[in-house]
């Protein structure tokens, strides 16, 4: 049986229920095998120097250890630069069997911005793409992503066959939690408990990360 494989990037500064409960409810929808939680190095422009990369991995590992199918996935960060989409794909490309199944999940807005990616025309040469989208979503899709999407959409993502080449959309209704607030609620002084599961506020407490005083 050929393996089906979620791919959910981030930079999870800190990873949140908003992240899990999206990828455990895709994990469940579409029958994950595993789904892999993948923080990015984190490009210049979103540099905030008191957490590091590893704090960040650290945290996801934490938040989904035994929550089969959800794993941790640090390849992004062991290349220690921002690493295109392309790459990372590749690289599990790399690892797998032929038949196996990659699923991208992308987030609306990441999706729209796809024409600037870094050979975003290869993507699907290796994955079918997900997109998360949320109910209240009225943007028409850019210009640039029109014929893609008459070409190669497809309405029903558990339909979806083959080692990749399609794309489909799943209506989630996002929780309204950020790691914007979740890191202003830290910096002010906050509780952030029950934002993130209880392990993540443990590591963030045992290692004073995102005090205004850092
Ligand atoms: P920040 O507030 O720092 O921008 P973020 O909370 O949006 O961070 P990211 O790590 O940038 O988190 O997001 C990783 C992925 O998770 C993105 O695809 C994003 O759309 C998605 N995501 C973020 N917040 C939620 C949420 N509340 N529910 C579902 N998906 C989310």
């Amino acid at each position: 049986m050929p393996k089906r494989i979620g791919l959910f990037g981030g930079t999870f500064d800190p990873v949140h229920i908003g992240h899990l409960r999206s990828a455990l409810e895709v994990a469940e929808f579409m029958g994950l095998d595993e789904l892999r939680m993948i923080p990015s190095a984190r490009p210049p422009h979103r540099d905030t120097p008191q957490v590091s990369p590893q704090d960040r991995l650290a945290m996801v590992a934490e938040a989904v250890a035994g929550l089969a199918p959800l794993m941790v996935d640090d390849r992004e960060l062991k290349r220690e630069q921002y690493s295109y989409s392309i790459d990372t794909l590749e690289s599990f490309r790399a690892e797998l069997a032929p038949d196996d199944q990659l699923f991208l999940l992308l987030g609306w807005d990441a999706f729209c911005g796809l024409p600037g990616w870094h050979r975003w025309q290869e993507l699907l040469q290796h994955c079918h793409i997900l997109v998360l989208q949320r109910p209240d979503a009225d943007i028409d899709a850019p210009e640039a992503l029109r014929d893609l999407l008459a070409a190669r959409s497809t309405s029903d993502p558990q339909s979806l066959s083959g080692p990749g080449g399609q794309i489909s959309f799943i209506w989630q209704t996002p929780l309204a939690v950020s790691a914007t607030l979740i890191r202003s609620l830290l910096g002010s002084g906050k509780s952030v408990r029950f934002l993130v599961p209880d392990a993540v506020l443990s590591y963030i407490n045992t290692h004073g990360l995102y005090r205004a005083s850092n």
